[in-house]
Parts: C-alpha cells; structure tokens; sequence
C-alpha cells in the first residue's frame, strides 16, 4: 500500500497528523520511515497497516505505541501500566501550581500518581517544595519515578492505597491532589476506548465515588489542607456532596468549560 493512500484512510477515521502516524508506523516495522512524509511512491507493507488499523479500531491508544506524552510541555513515558494523561489534568496542575504559590504552600501529595505527570510537573514548577507521591500499582510507581529521573526532579514514591503511606507523616501536609479513578464501571464496560488502559486507573465503582468515599473517612485527619481533585463532570456534584465533611468545596471548571475539579479549603 502507498503512504499517501494509508495516511488518507487513517486520517479521515482518526483525525491523526501524517507525521504522528508515520512515527507510529516507524516504531511498528522497528525503522525510521517517518522521512517518507515527502515521498508519496514509498510503500509500506499490508501487514503493518492492517495490524496499526485493526489497534487503533479496537480502541488501542496511539500513545501505547508511540510510548509517550506531552504533558505541560515535558515530555513522559508512558506504557500500559499507566492511564494515559489527559489535557484537562494539565489544568489540574495550573490550579494547583497557582494555588502552591499564593499559599506559599510547602508540602504536596500527588494519589494515584500513574506515570507521575501531576506530581513531577508540580515539582518541575515549583522546585523548592516537597512533593510525594503514591500509587497502589508497583508498575505505575516504576514508570513514573523513571520519569522523574528523566526530567531531573525529586519526587518521592510510594506504593500504597489512598492515604495510607502518608498516614505517618500526615500533620504536615498541605495540600492533596489526585485524579483518581472516577469512571462508573458500567462506562468503562462500554466504552472501546477506554479497555486497554489499567482498569485500576479509571474505575470508581458503580457510581464512581470510590476513592471520594474512601478519602471522605478520613475527615478528621484533613480538616486544615487543601485538596484538589479531578472528577467527572458527570458526577462532580455528589463528589462535592461527599467531600463536604472535609471542608469549603467548590467546584472549578476545566477549560473546556466542564464542571471538572474540586477544591476544598479549611472552613477558617
Ligand atoms: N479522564 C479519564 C477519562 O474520562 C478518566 C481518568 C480517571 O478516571 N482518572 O477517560
């Protein structure tokens, strides 16, 4: 098959740029083809084009091949261990980057780090501060401290549901962000696009409340920091219903204007 015939049959399914899917093809036959842009007569074979269509079809993420994302402009590994990042974790960050500086807040907590994009970009903008952070998943932790490591930055991991690895050490914490797993399992069940990502990742039960309830126990312990939470704008509402125990929550938007992220604030 010629590129230029592949690249117009994927582009019109996949809204993809020609470049990206040359690199993509470049990783699939293991050769760099991506300089073919400029030829059209260079053939590719049947077998890689019916292997990258039938993937990406099923739902397979672009990002699982090309083993990486950009995220606020660094660029990060990514494998299947990870849920891929999303644009709007981007204004996650922005928030609490914004809100690290005018607290003059020291010490942050990233839960459910995957591969480690919220806590390495906190602490890539905000160098002198403490940033920790956590996944229940050992393979997670390993892509996001190599990621760490590429960018240079120092972000402590653990490996621990929730709250629990930073239980000790709680009283000076201050300020806890996630984006946990917040889709309803019957989403993800019907949902092709969203199978090869960890299940761990995304799934928050049959309302997808878990992590928020989970969190919600342990009110007493939260009542003077701040949290800042990705959620769904589907749900955003009973989440904020949940976490008002803890403290003043309101409800921010991303910038597509989708009711997105929580914030609560001590009640003082
Ligand atoms: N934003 C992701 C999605 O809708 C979900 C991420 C998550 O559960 N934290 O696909």
């Amino acid at each position: 098959m010629k590129i230029t015939e592949l690249l117009s049959k994927i582009q019109g399914e996949f809204k993809i740029s020609p470049f990206r899917i040359l690199k993509i093809l470049s990783k699939i036959e293991d050769k760099d083809i991506s300089f073919f842009l400029k030829d059209s007569e260079v053939e590719i074979s049947h077998q890689t084009f019916d292997f990258l269509l039938k993937h990406l079809k099923e739902g397979y993420p672009i990002e699982y091949f090309t083993k990486k994302v950009s995220f606020l402009g660094n660029e990060f590994f990514v494998d299947e261990n990870v849920l891929i990042p999303r644009i709007e974790t981007e204004d996650l960050v922005i928030l609490a980057v914004n809100l690290i500086k005018n607290k003059n807040i020291k010490h942050v907590i990233d839960i459910g780090t995957g591969s480690g994009v919220i806590a390495i970009s906190i602490k890539k903008q905000t160098p002198k501060i403490k940033v920790q952070a956590s996944d229940i998943s050992e393979a997670a932790i390993k892509v996001a401290q190599y990621n760490a490591q590429r960018l240079g930055v120092n972000v402590e991991f653990k490996i621990g549901d929730c709250l629990d690895p930073f239980l000790k050490d709680i009283e000076e914490v201050e300020l806890i962000i996630s984006n946990p797993p917040y889709v309803e399992t019957s989403f993800i069940e019907q949902n092709r696009f969203l199978k090869y990502e960890p299940r761990i990742s995304l799934d928050g039960g049959y309302d997808g409340q878990s992590f928020f309830k989970k969190i919600s126990k342990y009110s007493h312990l939260l009542k003077s920091k701040y949290l800042l939470f990705e959620t769904s704008e589907f749900t955003v509402k009973k989440t904020a219903e949940i976490l008002s125990t803890i403290g003043k929550v309101q409800i921010l938007p991303d910038s597509f204007k989708k009711e997105r992220f929580i914030f609560i604030s001590p009640h003082y």
